[in-house]
C-alpha cells in the first residue's frame, strides 16, 4: 500500500513537528534539486507494508496573503489529487478565521481529511471535546485525532488511521 498524503494548516500549529517525529531518522530526501514542481515531498515514511508520501501543498496555508485564483486553483487541485488530508489545527487556538478559510477551500475536494488536532498536551480533556463539537459543524471530516506531536502521544493511533485510508 502507498499513497500520497497532503499536511494542511496554519503555520505553528505543529506540521513540521509532526512530520520530523513520524519520519525521524527514517526521512528520505527524494531530490537534492529545487523543486520546481507544485508538490513538495516533505517526507516518505516506509513502514512494512506500506509507503506513505507527505507532501507540501503551497498556498493553501497563508490566509494572510491574497493568492491570485491560479494558485489558489492549483493548491486545490493538488488537495483533489491526493490520498488523503491531513488538516492540523492548533488545540489551545480554536476554530478562527485561519481554519475558517482552509475549511472553504476543502468544501470542493472529495479526497477524506483527517482534523488532526494537535498540541493536546496544553489542555483539558473537556476543552478537546468542546473543539471537536465546534469541528464538526463545519466539516464532514473522516476521521478527527488529537495527538501532542511534542510528546508523540496518539502519533501510532493516527499512522494506522491514515493507513487504513491506503
Ligand atoms: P508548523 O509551522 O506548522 O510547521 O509548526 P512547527 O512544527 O514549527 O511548530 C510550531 C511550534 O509549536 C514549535 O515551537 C513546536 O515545538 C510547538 N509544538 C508543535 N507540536 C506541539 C505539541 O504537540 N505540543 C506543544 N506543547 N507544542 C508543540
Ligand atoms: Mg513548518
Amino acid at each position: 500500500k502507498s499513497g500520497f498524503i497532503s499536511i494542511i494548516g496554519r503555520p505553528n500549529v505543529g506540521k513540521s513537528t509532526f512530520l520530523n517525529r513520524v519520519i525521524g531518522q527514517k526521512i528520505a530526501i527524494m531530490s537534492d534539486k529545487p523543486q520546481t514542481t507544485r508538490n513538495k515531498v516533505q517526507g516518505v515514511l516506509t513502514l512494512d507494508d506500506s509507503q506513505l508520501i507527505f507532501i507540501d501543498t503551497p498556498g493553501i496555508h497563508k490566509p494572510k496573503h491574497r493568492l491570485g485564483d491560479f494558485m489558489m486553483k492549483v493548491a486545490q487541485n493538488t488537495l483533489k489529487e491526493v490520498d488523503l488530508v491531513l488538516f492540523m489545527v492548533n488545540a489551545q487556538e480554536g476554530y478562527g478565521r485561519g481554519e475558517e478559510f482552509i475549511i472553504e477551500k476543502l468544501q470542493n475536494v472529495k479526497t477524506p481529511v483527517f482534523l488532526v488536532i494537535n498540541k493536546i498536551d496544553l489542555i483539558h480533556p473537556d476543552e478537546l471535546l468542546a473543539l471537536i463539537e465546534s469541528y464538526n459543524k463545519k466539516f464532514d471530516f473522516a476521521e478527527v485525532v488529537p495527538i501532542s506531536a511534542l510528546e508523540g502521544n496518539n502519533i501510532e493511533k493516527l499512522l494506522e488511521q491514515i493507513k487504513e485510508r491506503m
